[in-house]
């Protein structure tokens, strides 16, 4: 292999790098745990011990690498310019990830938001493959999102687009993590589900959940919720079918606005899809425009957690051609 390209998932607990040629065949692929508390530098070091790693599982050239992109959580990222101003996940303020990985590796650099990463990923090898145009929503401790617009990541002017899980659904629904309230997150995410679950805890119901999370409050998580839900738990489901009317209204919203041809949906909570799905596609129906719902494929995601490394390789890709 002369010349390739190397892809980075830079997620909150593992650092996921994916080596592929010019033709976007994979060559290696490394994932190993981010240890974000011990700091930006520590990450920053891993993250270039694992191009290393698997550049020498395939034997390649180190002249060869063309371009690095990486996948990084927000949720306030400069994409344009590699700034991560801040990032719960990884604990980081005010990171120039760009310059810093460009000196270390002496490549041109691309930095993205994780969720658009993610969706061009699905959208080159996953459930969008030969589509060109697709709205991915991941559906998972947060809701992240990714428009792909002619086969391309659409940004907006200053890179903010495809926040699908700051959509307004119920002004004045709960608290969520971007200060507004009501969000698609704050009503449909993982912490959502969670939080909802610990609010009918506290008033003295929600036995059946309680059990589920082994009988610790803390431990309340959506897993438990979908958990009892499974079991046949009527506050259970109420929750889950709550999250899934919230994303059935989101999901309507998108359809009317942009028409795509695709709607892919991932994360950890889809994969309680049957607890989801049905409710979630009743609301869709009942809601959006009846031409753009008879064109529209609605399906989940089929990369699951290798998506983001995936997509950063195709978006290398992209930046190679020049046609990001
Ligand atoms: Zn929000």
């Amino acid at each position: 292999m002369t010349n390739y390209v190397i892809g980075v998932d830079l997620g909150g607990t593992k650092i996921f790098t994916v080596l592929a040629d010019m033709h976007g065949s994979i060559c290696a692929e490394i994932k190993v745990p981010t240890g974000a508390a011990a700091g930006p530098e520590k990450v920053m070091e891993r993250l270039v011990n694992s191009a290393a790693a698997v550049r020498q599982q395939c034997a390649a050239d180190p002249r060869g690498l063309l371009t690095v992109a990486v996948g990084v959580p927000g949720p306030e990222l400069d994409a344009e310019r590699g700034l991560v101003y801040f990032s719960n996940n990884l604990g980081w303020y005010d990171i120039p990830l760009k310059e810093i990985l460009q000196n270390e590796l002496q490549v041109p650099v691309y930095v993205e938001n994780d969720a658009n990463a993610a969706a061009l990923g699905e959208h080159v090898y996953g459930a969008g493959s030969g589509i060109d145009d697709m709205v991915y929503i991941t559906v998972s401790t947060g809701i992240g999102g990714g428009i792909i617009i002619d086969r391309k990541i659409y940004r907006g002017v200053s890179h903010g687009a495809g926040e699908i899980g700051h959509m307004t659904i119920m002004p004045d629904g709960p608290q969520c993590t971007c200060g507004n309230t009501g969000c698609l997150e704050s009503l449909a995410s993982g912490t959502a589900i969670a939080r909802a679950a610990v609010e009918l805890i506290e008033q003295g119901r929600g036995k059946g959940i309680l059990q589920a999370a082994g009988g610790r409050v803390e431990d309340v998580d959506a897993r438990a919720v979908a958990g009892a839900a499974q079991r046949g738990d009527g506050e259970a489901k109420m929750i889950m079918s709550g999250a899934a009317r919230a994303l059935g209204i989101g999901i309507a919203n998108i359809v009317n606005i942009i028409n795509p041809p695709l709607v892919v949906l991932g994360g950890g909570v889809m994969e309680s899809r049957e607890l989801i799905w049905p409710e979630m596609e009743r609301e869709l129906r009942e809601r959006a425009f009846k031409v753009p719902l008879q064109n529209l494929q609605l399906v989940p995601a089929a990369l699951g957690s290798k998506a983001g490394a995936l997509g950063a390789v195709a978006l290398a890709l992209q930046a190679v051609k020049g046609e990001m």
